[in-house]
């Protein structure tokens, strides 16, 4: 579970050390490499300072303010600027001999390399901007401006000032590059901006008069602010017409298609797997998790249903006994505190079972999620300074359930219950996503904090969940496997939904029937999941796509190490090489153990 806003956030991790990366001893130390090394150092510095001319959006999202008064008209002059930095770029990197470079510096090379080569494919071949009414919205990166504490209040002010002078040519331009839109996203771009307004209304209003500006100032800004606002309402009613033109027969589809989304899932991914063998993959996956569960259901039947017939179809009596077995779980009120109890618990499991070292000096901190962070109720999330942040702490963010009704409170509290609870923990920290950000701040890199890899990072905790089972957490207690089962069926249900509606022309039907029968969801949950489904493409897949490629590699890995392969040192070595795609760190690991590939 994460919480919208942070989604942005998962990628980054804290880059505390960033600045002594740039000398750390080791690289002044020898010949040759060194010199590689260094030289890529400073080009890194140069990639960034152009990466966020052509990402400006993106650079306020982790934290890199000096461009932030200037809105970027999304023309096509732009993309062609675009295109000629990248080029600009690909020269520059070409010059580089990566076999010089040391295993650290080469991930960031190929990370580079590989973020210039999907930016062009975007650009060239995917082309959003000309479908996806929803990709204009300036709502969200001017909240951005005015929450977040980069500079005092005054100041952020003015930069959103001058940031409204563009306003008016940013959706001139998006009216005039949007052709054959999809009916799906026109109808999220209407809602969305609507959204939007909020953000130009009573916080800014109450900022704007917290402030020190002088009355001229105000005036500016508050022309801006109103100037915004009819630009936002100008799209939305020109995206209103559109809509009224737009049917099925006569409008683009969000299915992607099998060929696009095969490119897309390459470029988003960076799997040695293909979509479709991935999708196959999943498919297996599902067989077996129902198998399990339904040897476990069988057998937890008179424990928990003693007097009841036990249904003949599998499926039924899976059900029948999560329903019973969610009924355990912590009161509404301790929600928080059994999360805080729990982290220490695992942390010891992982030490006492020699998993992983986990430094005892950066202990995870519990908190309440602060309300700016509140996006769609409760949850628990991560949270990690950005990039460029250099003073920031990592938080485990709850959120408690204080706005929730009896009933919403106790549909909630039976998903996590007593033992989900404890899955989510794993996930979410240790050995989870907390643990993996640790570790990549051993070797801190700008270029692998930004470009971070999201199948690697959800795949690392996704794997996490299976190897602290397998390792003997929780005493193989059966319901924490039931639990368990139906938590990893999620992302590999969601792998099939994604591939099948984009790739294999699923209609609703047959994709909500999916969701509820094979996947134990409820129809609310298959509902919004068919949404989701509609609007992104290839995001569904990554966490069981990186989880397959940790576990096959680590299969691997221990028939070609025979008696020498050691759980702890797997782990350790996989995760120094930092947030990099899992096929880059196999073939490092493979180099570095001196294995065959
Ligand atoms: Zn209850
Ligand atoms: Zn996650």
């Amino acid at each position: 579970m994460l919480n919208k806003q942070n989604i942005k956030r998962w990628y980054i991790k804290p880059a505390l050390l960033v600045m002594f990366s740039i000398f750390s001893s080791n690289m002044l130390n020898s010949a040759p490499i060194v010199n590689e090394d260094q030289r890529l150092e400073k080009f890194k510095l140069v990639f960034l300072e152009n990466y966020w001319k052509i990402s400006p959006v993106e650079a306020i999202y982790v934290g890199y303010h000096r461009n932030d008064s200037l809105l970027v008209v999304p023309d096509l002059e732009f993309v062609d600027k675009q295109l000629r930095i990248l080029e600009m770029l690909d020269d520059s990197l070409g010059k580089y001999n990566v076999s010089k470079l040391s295993a650290n510096s080469r991930t960031d090379f190929m990370m580079m390399r590989d973020r210039i080569e999907s930016f062009r494919w975007y650009l060239t071949e995917y082309r959003e901007f000309e479908w996806n009414p929803a990709y204009y919205n300036v709502g969200g990166e001017f909240a951005e401006i005015l929450n977040s504490r980069f500079t005092n209040l005054d100041e952020r002010l003015r930069i959103i000032s001058k940031r409204f002078n563009n306003v008016d040519r940013y959706y001139e331009a998006a009216i005039s590059i949007i052709k054959n839109p999809v009916i799906e996203h026109t109808d999220l771009a209407i809602l969305q901006n609507e959204g939007s307004l909020d953000v130009f209304g009573k916080q800014m209003e109450d900022s704007l008069n917290a402030s020190t500006l002088s009355l001229n100032e105000k005036d500016a800004f508050r022309n801006g602010m109103s100037k915004t606002r009819e630009s936002i309402i100008g799209y939305v009613s020109h995206l209103k017409s559109l809509r009224a033109k737009l049917n099925s027969d006569n409008s683009r589809s969000f299915r992607l298609g099998k060929e696009l989304y095969t490119q897309k899932f390459k470029m988003d991914i960076r799997s040695r797997y293909e979509a479709e063998e991935i999708y196959h993959k999943a498919l297996e996956r599902k067989e077996e998790l129902l198998t399990n569960m339904a040897v476990i259901a069988r057998k937890l039947w008179p424990k928990y249903l003693p007097d009841a017939p036990m249904p003949d179809e599998d499926r039924a009596m899976i059900k029948a006994i999560v329903e019973q077995v969610s009924l355990k779980h912590v009161h509404r009120d301790s929600f928080i505190t059994a999360i805080e109890k729990q982290i220490p618990e695992l942390a010891a499991f992982v030490n006492n079972q020699n998993l992983l070292f986990l430094d005892p000096t950066k202990p995870l901190v519990v908190r309440k999620t602060p309300s700016y962070m509140e996006g769609s109720g409760a949850g628990a999330s991560i949270s990690s300074p950005g990039p460029y942040d250099l003073h920031g702490n990592t938080y485990y963010n709850v959120s408690p359930l204080t706005n929730y009704s009896e009933d919403q409170a106790e549909s909630y509290l039976r998903e996590y219950n007593h033992y989900m609870l404890q899955i989510l923990n794993i996930h979410e920290a240790i050995p989870g996503h907390y643990a993996q950000l640790v570790y990549a701040n051993q070797s801190p890199s700008l270029i692998k904090s930004i470009l971070g890899n999201g199948a690697m990072i959800e795949g690392w905790a996704v794997y996490s969940e299976r190897m602290m089972l397998e390792e003997g957490y929780g005493n193989n207690e059966p319901e924490l496997w039931l639990m368990y089962y139906k938590w990893h069926l999620r992302s590999v249900c969601n792998t099939i939904l994604d591939y099948s509606v984009h790739a294999l022309d699923w209609p609703e039907k047959v994709a909500v029937k999916f969701l509820t029968d094979e996947a134990f969801q409820q129809p609310a949950e298959a509902s919004g999941k068919w949404r989701r489904v509609k609007l992104t493409q290839v995001q569904l897949c990554s966490y069981f796509t990186g989880y397959s490629e940790i576990y096959d590699f680590r299969e691997e890995l221990k028939v070609k190490q025979g008696k020498d392969f050691d759980l702890k040192k797997f782990h350790e070595k996989f995760l120094s090489y930092g947030s990099a795609p899992v096929p880059y760190i196999r073939e490092l690991m493979l180099e570095d153990l001196k294995l065959p590939k």
